[in-house]
């Protein structure tokens, strides 16, 4: 089974390709559809995003397409960044300066006022129309300063509840083994064994 992965970043498609290893489902990127237009995530929440992308890139390519929305929820933020995480930091961020700017928001936060969750909606969208959504969260914690070199984004703030080294400290299979991309996949390979095979 072919499924066309609809994101331009580098590290979330290398995420979920190795998530994707031992399973019988050749996983393409957009590098082999050039021309593949970019979608404006202006959704409000990240089902909307991923349907949205998902939707695009199933249409122009005519493959099934898996999209992830994901992103980081700090509750006494109000959920901040949410589904501005890739921006939050403005039109310009980029993960250094995203990372900055939630240091400043938590400024002077301490216990429960740094709990957060990482949360990521998987669309799996076929060109006949079937269409689904999967979601994964994980709960942890935002630390004081960044530690830890793996990863992307907001990694090296994220201890992961019950443990003491953030996603950044982690090896690539650990951090899969519990994150909220990990989890959204699992329940997507779950419905897909359910498909009728093509
Ligand atoms: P998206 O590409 O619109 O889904 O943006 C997701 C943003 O959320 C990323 O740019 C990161 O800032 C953040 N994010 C999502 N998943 C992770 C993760 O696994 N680790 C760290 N940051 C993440």
């Amino acid at each position: 089974m072919d499924i066309v992965l609809a994101t331009k970043n580098r590290k979330k498609a290398a995420e979920m390709s190795r998530m994707f290893e031992g399973y019988n489902i050749r996983f393409l990127t957009l590098d082999a559809f050039p021309g593949c237009p970019d979608v404006e995530e202006d959704g409000k929440t990240f089902r909307a995003n991923a349907l949205k992308k998902a939707r695009a890139v199933a249409k122009f390519t005519g493959h099934p397409a898996l999209a992830d929305d994901s992103g980081l929820e700090v509750f006494s933020l109000g959920g901040a960044p949410g589904v501005y995480s890739a921006r939050y930091a403005g039109e310009d961020a980029d993960d250094q300066k995203n990372v900055k700017k939630l240091l400043r928001e938590l400024k002077g936060s301490e216990g429960e006022d740094r709990d957060a969750r990482f949360v990521c909606c998987m669309a799996y969208l076929q060109p006949d129309g079937h269409q689904k959504t999967f979601t994964g969260y994980v709960k942890g914690r935002i630390g004081k300063k960044e530690k830890g070199d793996n990863g992307f984004g907001y990694d090296p703030l994220f201890y992961p509840e019950g443990h003491d080294r953030t996603f950044a400290e982690m090896e690539a299979s650990e951090k899969d083994s519990m994150s909220h991309r990990g989890r959204a996949l699992k329940k997507l390979f779950k419905h897909l064994a359910g498909l009728p095979v093509r």
